[in-house]
């Protein structure tokens, strides 16, 4: 059986180098993040290389995904590089502090307008949710607190603020500088953090647009704001070619009660907007330091999956754990057993709605044509920008579908797609008579299907053409296939 829910990991000191990431891509890994919060240019150009590199000696579709930091709000830095807090003790947040003499009373930091988006009564919350502390009071840039939970905080720890409300804009300086450099090695996919509207999502297109980059876009959902606001999180799904579930921050702006009831929401919704769906952080969190997943790990990734997730994420767990291919190797397995439950088979998908385009009919059509005749072993795709397989895999099936792509970008793009597989394809360097006929043998090499079997094709008049696809055509392995 064939995995269905795809693996993204974030690439870090544990997986930089030519074993450690040979080891994941043979894990099953189809897509690798690179975390622009941390590293230079350099260095990310330096292992985008490597990663196709790697890719190709292991025959491995992999797709490149470049994470922007955004506006993550960051405490500034302290005398003794740590401090201990208790609760009950009050503790200032000041951005006019000078950055490195933070104190147990008090710290700098790195965004000067903090109080300006904060009122008495607001809780902070620093370090991922471990520490927070309430606002009592504000004088200029000065920001009096009281701690609730206390504990240890160190240098540069970011801040949240619970229900969210703060206003810094989602590209900053830093991310228009990175997001050159993403375009520059050839990223897949950019994701752009901390989305507060539509537009934001517009604007990062139109930039990689003048760096004549085709990556598509992630939307990262972690603002407490764009999640109480169900219009604008449609604009953004909309403007979005996935989005991505962002867990560590939504939840410490939500709170961590709210935080499941909104997963669910979010992906049956990017799959409702036929877009790519990625459930991220802290899934595999033990798998830190130790070979084996949690239980309760084991059920997070397996419920994501049954919900249809397109993908699951590593973070930590792959970029700086001792256990990095053990993890990607526990979210194949965990994955793939909750493919065999029948519930991921069958599909309502949009059965009471009308359609617009000719290529989501088909694509439609072809899925259930899979799911209800007997005999189809698998689903031929013949892709120019992948938009014809996505559309396919926004629908249960048992199904692998078989995305056969000209273009090298879309190759990677459609290692995001719940369900389908990557082929190198190029129908143009065949006659016309003889595509379909190739396609299948293609299949039948790889032993997906063999003699007897059906298999569907749907493709365009022009193969090798964008939004084209009009034909949907049933085969049987062995018969004369044209
Ligand atoms: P991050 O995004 O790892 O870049 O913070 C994911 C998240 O917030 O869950
Ligand atoms: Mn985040």
């Amino acid at each position: 059986m064939l995995r269905r829910t795809k693996i993204v990991a974030t690439l870090g000191p544990a997986t930089n180098q030519p074993d450690s990431l040979d080891a994941i891509i043979r894990a099953g890994v189809d897509v690798v993040r690179l975390n622009f919060s941390h590293g230079s240019a350099e260095e990310h150009t330096r292992l985008a290389a490597l990663v196709r590199e790697r890719a190709n000696t292991n025959q491995r579709p992999i797709a490149i995904l470049a994470d922007l930091q955004g506006p993550k709000l960051r405490i500034a830095r302290f005398r003794d590089q740590k401090v201990h807090l208790k609760a009950g003790d009050t503790f200032t947040l000041d951005a006019s502090l000078d950055k490195e003499s933070g104190d147990e009373t008090q710290v700098g930091l790195d965004y000067e307008d903090l109080h300006n988006d904060v009122g008495e009564g607001d809780i902070l919350v620093l370090d991922d949710g471990r520490l927070e502390l309430e606002v009592t009071g504000l004088h200029a840039q000065r920001i009096e607190t009281r701690v609730l939970i206390g504990g240890k905080l160190s240098n540069n720890k970011g801040l949240n603020k619970r229900g969210g409300g703060l206003s810094a804009p989602a590209l900053t300086d830093k991310d228009r500088a990175d997001l050159k450099t993403a375009a520059a090695l050839g990223a897949d996919y950019l994701a752009v953090s901390f989305v507060r509207t539509a537009e934001d999502m517009h604007e990062a297109r139109r930039l990689l647009d003048n760096e004549g980059s085709e990556a598509h876009l992630v939307a990262k959902i972690e603002r407490a704001d764009l999640v109480h606001d169900l219009d604008e999180l449609d604009a953004v799904i909309r403007a979005s070619d996935a989005i991505m579930v962002a867990r560590g921050d939504l939840a410490v702006e939500i709170g961590d009660a709210e935080l499941v009831g909104v997963q669910k929401y979010l992906i049956s919704r990017a799959r409702t907007l036929n877009t790519v769906v990625i459930t991220a952080t802290q899934m595999m969190e033990s798998m830190i330091s130790s070979p084996m997943p949690t239980r309760a790990e084991v059920s997070d990734i397996a419920n994501a999956a049954f919900d249809y997730t397109d993908a699951v994420m590593l973070s930590a767990e792959s970029a700086v754990g001792e256990y990095p291919a053990e993890a990607v190797a526990a979210m194949a397995r965990i994955c793939l057993g909750a493919e065999k439950h029948p519930s991921t088979h069958q599909s309502k998908h949009r059965i009471h709605e009308g359609m617009q385009h000719v290529d989501e009919a088909i694509a439609l059509s072809a899925m259930y044509a899979a799911n209800h005749l007997e005999g189809v072993k698998a689903i031929i795709c013949m892709t120019e920008s992948g938009a014809t397989p996505r559309l396919m895999s926004r629908i249960k099936s048992p199904l692998p579908i078989f995305a056969f792509c000209r273009k090298e970008v879309t190759q990677h793009r459609v290692c995001l797609y719940k369900g389908v597989h990557s082929v190198a394809f190029d129908a143009d360097e065949l006659e016309h008579a003889l595509v379909n006929q190739k396609a299948v043998d293609e299949l039948q090499r790889r032993g997906v299907v063999s003699e007897g079997d059906r298999v569907i094709i749907t493709k365009g008049d022009y193969v090798n053409a964008q939004g084209g696809t009009n034909t949907l055509k049933i085969v049987r392995v062995g018969a004369d296939i044209r």
